[in-house]
């Protein structure tokens, strides 16, 4: 039997550092795939369509809500995200292991209905630190920043159901601990079998 897929979600505040470690991941693992969500947000410069996110309308949006197409969504800085359901049963299917980049409403509902994700909590160093950060990023105004550091206290307290906490303070160090949660479950038993099969005929 084809062996399922790994579903890995990281949730992080932003600033913390997941979209760098996110593509520091896709670096060192290549056979892994982003999980492409649906946002009601509307698309930043550069963001491609299907690429980023699936950009939709409000009133898409809700339709596929109705019609339970979610695994998980949630309301983030005022706007609508998802993850279809298709798209956690495709990849788990064909043995490809997903990443999600979600918030922890999301995460916390997926924990209560799937078994067997892995969950990644990513956390700066301090709440200094993660002030300095997005106060250096400056695409965003004071009072943004402001809002963001208000609502990470609050995530911070999230992580405690998590299944891993990394803190990003050296780039390195938490990037190959990450690779290092991805290493060691794809060295658990159950998914080596289907090779050591193959190469001892057992
Ligand atoms: P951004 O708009 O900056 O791309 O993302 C804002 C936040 O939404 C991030 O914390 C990200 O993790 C979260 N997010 C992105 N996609 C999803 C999703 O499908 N579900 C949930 N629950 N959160 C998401």
């Amino acid at each position: 039997m084809k062996r399922e897929g790994l579903i890995l979600i990281l949730s992080a505040p932003s600033g913390a550092g997941k979209t760098s470690l996110c593509r520091e991941l896709f670096k060192s693992f290549p056979d892994m795939k982003e999980s492409v969500s649906y946002t009601t947000r509307l698309p930043r410069a550069g963001e491609i369509e299907g690429e980023a996110y699936h950009f939709v309308s409000h009133e898409v949006f809700e339709k596929m809500v109705e019609e339970d197409a979610f695994a998980e969504w949630a309301l983030v800085h005022g706007n609508m995200y998802g993850t279809a359901l298709h798209t956690l049963e495709e990849a788990r299917k064909n043995g490809i292991d997903i990443v999600l980049d979600i918030d922890c409403q999301g995460a916390l509902k997926l924990k209560e209905q799937f078994e067997g994700g892995i969950y990644v909590f990513i956390m700066p160093p301090s709440m200094t630190e993660l002030r300095r950060r997005l106060e250096n990023r400056s695409s965003d105004a004071q009072e943004v920043i402001e809002r963001r550091i208000v609502r990470a206290a609050d995530e911070m307290r999230e992580a405690r159901w998590y299944d891993y906490i990394i803190i990003n303070d050296d780039f390195e160090v938490a990037s190959r601990e990450l690779s290092a949660i991805v290493i060691a479950y794809r060295r658990k038993t159950f998914r080596m079998m289907e090779k050591v099969g193959k190469l001892f005929d057992m």
